[in-house]
């Protein structure tokens, strides 16, 4: 370390990295609430759960998502491992990990696989709303299927997440990008349309005109637009089977009442992409109104060192996810909290902890009123800190109480204030009686 970096060690703010941020309680429950109906639904869609590394040899993602796209070009959190001078690099994305594993582990060799992840991806853009340098992505996967029943399948799981979540304000656009041969072809078109209008291309139009001309169809340039519209599309240069492949995914949509806008001009941020692609999007988040975006990769396992096999899967945001949940003025569960110990005499906590130790085991929430410097404080207090941490119930141990054994129960939600002892030496005949009915 440099003598500057010393010194600001020990003079510096400790804050939280720029775009990366904490997830207090009352935040985090909204998190672990779509977690939970994440989990509920995949293994209802017998998608399986797949934990990756957060760091992973950076070549994985320059050979997995192209060199010229954004994420590798400008995205990625990538350093040194100091002890050999590996290039390590923070996870921007999941699919190119999974795809590894599942090379790695040869988990394919009986079979399709459909896989699900949750967790922390890592990008260096411009934090906004929306818009982070560490933020949750949850994705699922199927490698090892060809049919368009499985990229249905995989939109159809989305959907179903929207509707289980409340969501209605999801709207869902369709594109084909062909297969390796058609998007040859259709890449020579681009270039060929685009060179008539030099003048009009952005640097970073120009910069890719002949590394990755498709990304310019992706570009938000306002003065680009025109040219944009007016480009070669890739549904134009699909073949039979292609279409085929696009008609038997809409018929599947179709059947299943599933809403849907075929967008040309939709293309995604990865090189790795073909056949079909998507986007869920909403307008309740300004600009960052993808929620939920994938397609197909039939070619990557290949790429990454795997016997060829298809693929095909989505990933979403989950800020973006919850901010349109808060836009839509849903509600999302959080814990409740069944009971909240009063202890006016320290002298009866040992006996207060054992019964909490009880009640718990057998499935209540309780939360202790703890000791201070200055012992247990007035019951007065105690009852306002059980009245904020919306328990319903308190459970007093008061001297009498303990004395004859028992506990009172008082009711702090229903209004009636009604209260009634119970001993302790009969736990389980009134423990259900605390717990909550949700
Ligand atoms: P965008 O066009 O918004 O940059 P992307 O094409 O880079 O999105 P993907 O890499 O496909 O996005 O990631 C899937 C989803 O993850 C996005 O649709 C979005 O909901 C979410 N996402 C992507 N980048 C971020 C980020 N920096 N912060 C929060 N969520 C993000
Ligand atoms: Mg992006």
């Amino acid at each position: 370390m440099t003598e500057k970096n010393v010194n600001s060690v020990k003079s510096e703010k400790l804050t939280a990295v720029k775009g990366m941020n904490d997830v207090l309680p009352a935040d985090s429950a909204a998190v672990e609430w779509l977690e939970s109906r994440v989990r509920g639904l995949m293994a209802r869609y017998a998608y399986r759960n797949i934990r990756t590394p957060i760091v992973e040899r950076t070549p994985l993602f320059i050979r997995g998502l192209g060199e010229v796209t954004d994420i590798v070009e400008k995205e990625m959190y990538s350093f040194e491992d100091r002890l050999n001078g590996d290039s390590l690099t923070l996870r921007p994305e999941a699919t190119a990990g999974v795809v590894r594993a599942v090379v790695e582990h040869s988990m394919l060799y009986d079979g399709g696989k459909r896989l699900y992840y949750i967790g922390p991806m890592f990008r260096h853009e411009r934090p906004q709303r929306g818009r982070y340098r560490q933020f949750d992505q949850i994705g699922a996967e199927a490698l090892g299927f060809t049919g368009p029943d499985v990229d249905a399948e995989l939109i159809l799981l989305a959907v179903a997440l929207w509707q289980e979540l409340g969501l209605t304000d999801v709207r869902l656009e369709l594109n084909s990008l062909g297969q390796p041969q058609e998007r040859l072809k259709h890449r020579q078109a681009l270039i060929a349309h685009f060179e008539q209008y030099a003048e009009v291309l952005d640097e970073d139009a120009k910069r890719r005109l002949h590394s990755n001309p498709l990304r310019i169809l992706d570009t938000k340039n306002p003065a680009m637009q025109a040219v944009v519209e007016s480009a070669p599309r890739p549904l134009d240069y699909l073949g039979d089977a292609s279409l085929a492949h696009f008609d038997g995914l809409k018929a599947i949509l179709d059947a299943n009442g599933v809403a849907y806008t075929v967008n040309p001009r939709l293309v995604r941020g990865m090189d790795y992409y073909n056949l079909t692609v998507f986007e869920f999007t909403t307008d309740r988040l300004g600009s960052q109104g993808t929620v939920c975006a994938g397609g197909r990769y039939d070619y990557l396992v290949e790429q990454l060192g795997g016997k060829p096999a298809p693929a095909v899967g989505w990933a979403l945001g989950v800020d973006r996810v919850l901010e349109l949940v808060k836009e839509q003025g849903l509600a999302t569960l959080a814990p409740a909290l069944d009971a909240y110990a009063i202890v006016p005499d320290a002298s009866a906590l040992p006996l207060v902890l054992k019964t909490l130790q009880t009640l718990r085991a057998a499935g209540v929430s309780v939360q202790m009123h703890a000791s201070s410097g200055e012992g247990m404080g007035s019951m007065k207090s105690q009852f306002k800190r059980a009245d904020s941490s919306g328990a319903r119930f308190a459970l007093i141990f008061g001297t009498d109480e303990v004395s004859k054994n028992q506990v009172t129960i008082k009711s702090l939600r229903d209004g009636s204030g009604g209260q009634a002892s119970h001993s302790l030496a009969n736990i389980a005949g009134w423990v259900s009686t605390l717990q909550s009915l949700t």
